[in-house]
């Protein structure tokens, strides 16, 4: 493919030069042509004013040569000084004596008369019909070769010009076609926007790395996928994503040796091979730095840009033998570090391979689950001071054919991976939409069902949309539903352009920060976020009653929320000390094992049916 646009070009090159030299023998034949045609003109037009000045002398000498009048035949002469194109004129009688000479006066002779014999004319001159002398001109060609030599002069200067523009044109055509060769070279191994080494360049270069073999060391493969790039593409649009793009591909380049080969595969993804030999400690220490620098903010317009890549490594050959294998293994390290919550390094193992085939089949049957009613949801009351039920949080079960009941810790995560998450949070909703009929239809006041929402359920817009409009079709009011969203999850969607926090709040649903103290824990998003309901994840509630630090960080929460105007609940209460030591820090909420756990539909209608719901939290 390269070869032969090299080919192609070299031949165009060729092609070029060789219609320049045609165009140059072309213009000489023409040259050559024109300058003879303006001769034969000449000449023609010199024979014929000869002609013409030899009738006329003819004419009017007739009475000089009657009267042999050599001095009138002289004077008749002398005009002829006026027409440079004769040289000599002779009157003669009709015995052929020369009656009257005239010769132009000329200080030298002029060399061109040397090139051919000048044209000479006669003409009879008459008495009546008898011949009673002639006139005979010989011409002066030094004019006509004067003239003819000012024509070949400017004949060859339009030549010349029109030689240097054919010449200009085809050294600018050449210099073209040699730009967009050298363009067609770069591009056929270059990528056009980071100008690092594109895929099928990179996988040539892995093979011939495998190809070597182990004797000439080991190598690095190191797979990097940016984290969220879509987010950075909505928020600064392309023109932002692709400066983020060529800033990464600055900062990988400059972390390797001039040895290495840096790679864009396409999008957000990029690969180094770190050259033999490379241990797994040196490819360590490059992968540990490409995430510090990848990490340093990008100054973009009037803005900041942060970014974070995952990156999986295989070496070679304890990972893989072959190029396609090492690939593979990179790259099933660099998901399984975006697994891990992303801005991470992953080395490749055997223990990891289990894993990721472990996931796979929890993805396959999870997607059978997912059209064969395999899922359901356990409903966990959340209960006020007085141990009323405030609300319920839904929270998803899935009853395996073969396994049994599968964590969500488990599933969850792993819908998460495989872009799974919109259809299970689609699934979701429906079966809280059921749950809530099923009670209603039995005559209980349910209380308002908290669903939990994960970011990855709208990584695309159209899924956002999907969503809200699966809200109206199972008429899932606010005052039935609200959502419960993680502070990861806040930070990602409310740096989208297209929020659905905002899209729910517009809607009127209230929305509760999960696992509060765990993430972020940003004052400044608690301040936009403006939501309802803060829940204290666990890690601060159990033990709390005989912890200072933990009462000190609940009771500051408490503070915080409640100057927000936030309800607040505490979550995975699992003792009657804790109870009452998060009721007595303020904690307007609770909610955990201590009081009820999960609980299926039916379990719920039955404690429905028990207690008395009162206004929802
Ligand atoms: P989460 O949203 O923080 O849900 C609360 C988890 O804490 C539940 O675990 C619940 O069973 C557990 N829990 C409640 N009280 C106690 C307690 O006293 N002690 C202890 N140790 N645990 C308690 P579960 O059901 O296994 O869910 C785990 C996580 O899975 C959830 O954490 C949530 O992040 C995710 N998840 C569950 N259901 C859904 C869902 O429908 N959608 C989404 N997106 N995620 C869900
Ligand atoms: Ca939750
Ligand atoms: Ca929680």
């Amino acid at each position: 493919m390269k070869s032969s646009a090299a080919e192609l070009f070299q031949r165009i090159s060729h092609t070029s030069r060789r219609d320049a030299l045609t165009a140059l023998g072309a213009m000489v034949v023409a040259g050559l042509l024109l300058v003879a045609m303006q001769f034969f003109a000449l000449d023609r037009t010199l024979r014929q004013e000869l002609d013409t000045q030899a009738r006329i002398l003819a004419e009017t000498t007739q009475a000089a040569v009657v009267f042999s009048d050599a001095a009138e035949a002289r004077a008749l002469l002398g005009p002829l000084r006026a027409h440079s194109a004769i040289d000599s004129a002779r009157l003669l009688d009709a015995a052929g004596r020369t009656i009257a000479l005239y010769r132009a006066e000329r200080e030298h002779v002029h060399w061109t008369s040397h090139l051919a014999a000048a044209p000479v004319t006669q003409a009879p001159i008459l008495a009546g019909t008898k011949v009673i002398g002639q006139v005979e001109l010989v011409a002066c060609t030094t004019p006509m070769w004067q003239q003819l030599g000012l024509f070949a002069g400017a004949t060859l200067l339009i030549m010349v010009i029109a030689l240097c523009l054919v010449v200009w044109g085809s050294r600018r055509l050449l210099a073209d076609v040699h730009l967009a060769e050298g363009r067609q070279r770069y591009l056929a191994v270059h990528d056009a926007l980071t100008g690092l080494t594109n895929r099928d360049t990179f996988c040539n270069l892995l093979e011939q790395a495998a190809g070597k073999g182990a004797q000439a060391g080991g190598f690095a493969l190191l797979f990097i996928d940016l984290d969220n790039f879509k987010r950075v593409n909505d928020t600064f649009g392309h023109a932002g994503g692709d400066a983020l793009l060529r800033c990464v591909a600055g900062r990988l380049r400059a972390q390797v040796r001039t040895a290495d080969v840096v790679a864009r595969l396409g999008g957000d993804e990029f690969a180094i091979l770190l050259a033999a030999p490379t241990t797994g400690e040196a490819a360590r220490r490059v992968a540990t730095g490409i995430l510090q620098d990848l990490a340093l903010p990008l100054a973009y317009q009037d803005d900041t840009i942060l970014a974070s890549a995952s990156v999986g490594v295989a070496l070679y050959p304890n990972d893989a033998l072959s190029a396609e294998g090492m690939l593979q293994c990179a790259d099933a390290a660099m998901y399984h570090a975006k697994r891990l919550g992303k801005n991470a390094l992953e080395f490749y193992s055997a223990r990891l391979a289990d894993n990721l085939s472990a996931q796979r089949a929890i993805e396959q049957d999870l997607r059978h689950a997912l059209v064969d009613d395999g899922l359901w949801l356990a409903y966990q009351p959340i209960f006020d001071g007085q141990s009323n039920i405030v609300s319920v949080e839904a929270l998803v079960r899935w009853t395996h054919p073969v396994r049994g009941l599968v964590s969500p810790g488990e599933f969850v995560p792993v819908a998460e991976a495989c872009d799974l998450m919109p259809e299970l949070g689609l699934a979701i909703v429906g079966l809280a939409a059921r749950d809530i009929e099923a009670w209603r239809a039995r005559g209980l006041q349910a209380p308002r069902v908290a669903i939990n929402l994960s970011s990855r359920q709208f990584v695309r817009d159209r899924h956002q949309a999907q969503f809200l409009a699966a809200l109206t079709r199972l008429r899932l009011a606010p005052r039935e539903v609200s959502f419960e969203l993680t502070e990861s999850a806040v930070f990602e969607d409310l740096s989208s352009p297209n929020s659905i926090i905002a899209a729910l709040q517009s809607r009127g649903y209230s929305l509760a920060l999960d696992d509060f103290g765990t993430g972020y824990s940003s004052l400044a998003y608690l301040l936009r976020l403006r939501c309802d309901t803060l829940k204290i994840d666990r890690v601060f509630v159990h033990g709390v009653s005989a912890s200072k630090e933990s009462t000190l960080l609940v009771s500051s929460m408490v503070h915080v929320a409640h100057a927000l105007g936030m309800q607040v609940v505490a979550e995975g209460v699992e003792d009657l000390a804790d109870l009452a030591h998060v009721r007595s820090l303020g904690c307007d909420a609770v909610q955990g094992f201590v009081l009820s756990k999960p609980i299926s539909a039916a379990a719920m209608a039955a404690l429905l049916t028990r207690v008395e719901v009162p206004v929802s939290v």
